[in-house]
């Protein structure tokens, strides 16, 4: 809804200069600076076998102890990280932390990684990847990274590419929040993923309501079929665990086996070089 001529011309000027574009600049300009000064946190939440509650892993979720906000989630500002400079500043240094704590676990343990859609697209993601575990000294088949069902659908060449060059190396892939997309099969055909998270928003009815019951059914089925590791996320209590072993479903994660949580503090990670 833009006025033509040159009222809407002013118009736009104002917007740009409203307060929510004023906040966006703040918010991405502290959030650059969190980096440098070290605030930025990663917490992990257990990846359990659903069979007997065996911990297989930990996904690795960022948190910013913000100044004065205090502790915020990614949703309050990954948004503001979506632009060039700050995504490959901010990824790098998720998977840098990332591989640098799961080196120090079980051997047994897998590190998941949520990696932004416009991060995977960027030149040089694999050698990121690459230069994360080897100074770290993660084995590669212990880091998983996690994707998104558009981040598939829209993949790009530079995409493709990076993900090719990054699986070669024995990292896996996982699709995250499987089944909210347009199109998890067409995502399940291009790329070569090794999981898939089922969404917690399925889970969360998945006892109450028998649509949303047929719709995970369908969902396990289509994961088993194509011999891929199936997790359902966000189960909250026991009802859905037992509903969830019950359809064959092997892998989870959610607050009924516990919440993110910090690991104790480490040595800070330096901050890779990004170019100018
Ligand atoms: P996600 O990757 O789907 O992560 C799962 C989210 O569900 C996390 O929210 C987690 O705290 C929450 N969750 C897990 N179990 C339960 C449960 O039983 N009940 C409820 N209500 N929630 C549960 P969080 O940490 O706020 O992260 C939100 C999203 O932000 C993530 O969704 C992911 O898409 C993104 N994100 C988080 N960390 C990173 C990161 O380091 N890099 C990038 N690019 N994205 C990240
Ligand atoms: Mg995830
Ligand atoms: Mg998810
Ligand atoms: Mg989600």
């Amino acid at each position: 809804a833009k006025a033509n001529g040159g009222r809407g011309r002013i118009e736009v000027h104002d917007e740009a200069l409203s307060g929510g574009d004023v906040d966006q600049l703040q918010l991405e300009s502290d959030l650059r600076h969190a980096v440098d000064a070290g605030e930025l946190r990663l917490f992990y939440q257990p990846i359990v076998a659903l069979a007997d509650e065996r911990l297989l892993g930990y996904e690795a979720l960022i948190r910013w102890q913000h100044p004065t906000r205090g502790l915020l989630p990614p949703g309050a500002f990954l948004e503001a990280a979506e632009n060039n400079r700050l995504t490959s500043k901010l990824g790098a240094w998720v998977l840098r932390r990332a591989c640098t704590d799961a080196a120090d676990w079980d051997p047994e343990l897998r590190v998941h990684v949520n990696i932004s859609a416009r991060h995977l697209a960027e030149p040089g993601f694999s050698e990121l990847v690459a230069t994360a575990l080897e100074e770290s000294g993660l084995e590669s088949g212990r880091l998983e990274l996690e994707i998104t069902e558009s981040t598939a659908l829209f993949a790009a060449e530079a995409t493709l590419r990076s993900v090719s060059e990054v699986t070669a190396s024995g990292v896996t892939l996982a699709l995250d929040d499987f089944g909210t997309g347009y199109s998890a099969i067409t995502a399940l055909h291009r790329l070569p993923i090794h999981t898939v998270k089922i969404d917690r928003s399925f889970v969360a009815d998945v006892v109450t309501e028998p649509s949303t019951a047929a719709l995970v059914q369908g969902l396990l089925q289509l994961g088993q079929g194509m011999g891929l590791e199936v997790i359902a996320e966000g189960i909250e209590d026991e009802e859905q665990a037992t509903w969830l072993r019950e359809h064959g479903c092997t892998m989870a994660q959610g607050y009924a086996f516990g919440r993110p949580a910090p690991l104790p503090p480490r040595e800070p990670v330096e901050q890779v070089a990004t170019p100018a």
